[in-house]
């Protein structure tokens, strides 16, 4: 292969010794296509077609003038746009794969069942060596799970959830049709949906609409004793107002795996709290085998003149 004059993706996550497993993946459909790591000063900038980023530099997407598809390792695209000159023409893809779906419903529905035997309040119990034959906690047949954002992982963490036993509402733009799910829609509904929710899961994407929506507000009409699970972005929760919310007894338990600041500092009071449940991200952290081969169905689309998948929509802001 001519590497100077043939289309290259840039990938900005992997380490060298990846790479070679990575190129052989591709190199079957796509002989023609050069690998590279993001950091590989031989690459032409000019021959940059695709990229596969997690939290790309600023400034630097604007530097492929050729660049024909911005490729997300996430489902979120939040660590794309948060680079103001990231090239508007560009289209973006998010990555969804069935491993995401999965991990993503084991994640959510073993949080579920956390809040809903109080195993918050049971670790900090055994911390004190006190034995809590009191802490039964309920029937996942009695616990209403609501899930903010109706999307690709909401849908398929519901489904999961229902096979639990758990009832299953969702709270979307527009409305669903889901099965067994009651589906709400748009502000006008929000209460509604917020009184029925034992246990509210968060998976909406980061937009201006959906900044800070876990306010003192929306917690104080959730039902009393409630339990929260953040698996959407970080700044979607005001963390001020979920621990005013625990201290009230308002929440009783919260299971957080995304935060406004990544890593979590050391010294954040959330880390320390009997109340919460911290993880690092991980909730849907997927294998490269599952991202390659979305990747190479987001290629074979574009250079077939076909709808790229899990497009990015622009106006939406998701
Ligand atoms: P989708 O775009 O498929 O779904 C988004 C959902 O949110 C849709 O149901 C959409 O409504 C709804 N929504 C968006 N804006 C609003 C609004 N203003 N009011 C009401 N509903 C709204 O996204 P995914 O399901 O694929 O992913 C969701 C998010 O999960 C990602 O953006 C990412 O931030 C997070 N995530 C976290 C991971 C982790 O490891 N913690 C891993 C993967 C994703 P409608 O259906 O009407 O369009």
């Amino acid at each position: 292969m001519n590497v100077a004059s043939s289309e290259t993706l840039l990938i900005n996550f992997i380490s060298e010794d990846e790479l070679p497993a990575w190129r052989e993946r591709f190199s079957r459909p796509f002989p023609d296509l050069h690998l590279a790591r993001w950091d590989d000063c031989s690459v032409d900038p000019d021959r940059v077609s695709y990229v596969l980023v997690w939290k790309p530099e600023p400034g630097r997407l604007a530097q492929f003038p050729n660049l024909k598809v911005i490729m997300s390792e996430a489902a979120g695209v939040d660590h794309i746009l948060s680079d103001p000159l990231v090239p508007r023409h560009v289209p973006i893809t998010r990555m969804v794969t069935a491993e995401t779906l999965s991990r993503m419903a084991d994640y959510v529905t073993m949080a579920a069942y956390m809040l809903m035997r109080q195993m918050p309040d049971i670790i900090h119990a055994q911390r004190q060596s006190l034995w809590s034959d009191h802490l039964t906690g309920r029937l996942a047949s009695e616990t209403r799970v609501g899930i903010l954002g109706l999307g690709q992982l909401g849908t398929g963490v519901a489904s999961r959830l229902l096979a639990n036993g758990f009832k299953v509402n969702g709270w979307s733009r527009r409305g669903k049709q889901i099965a067994d799910v009651q589906s709400f829609s748009g502000s006008q509904q929000l209460a509604s949906f917020l009184r029925q929710s034992d246990i509210l899961v968060n998976l909406l994407p980061d937009t201006v609409e959906t900044r800070d929506i876990i306010s003192d507000e929306l917690l104080n009409q959730l039902p009393a004793g409630a339990g929260i699970i953040n698996v959407g972005r970080g700044h979607q929760l005001n963390v001020a107002a979920l621990l005013r919310a625990l201290a009230s007894g308002q929440i009783k338990g919260a299971v957080l795996d995304v935060f406004a600041q990544e890593p979590l500092p050391a010294d954040d009071p959330l880390w320390q709290h009997p109340g919460i449940i911290i993880t690092g991200h991980v909730a849907s952290l997927i294998s490269n085998e599952a991202k390659a081969e979305q990747a190479m169905a987001i290629i074979r689309a574009d250079r077939d003149g076909l709808p790229l998948p899990l497009l990015y929509n622009r106006e939406w802001g998701y």
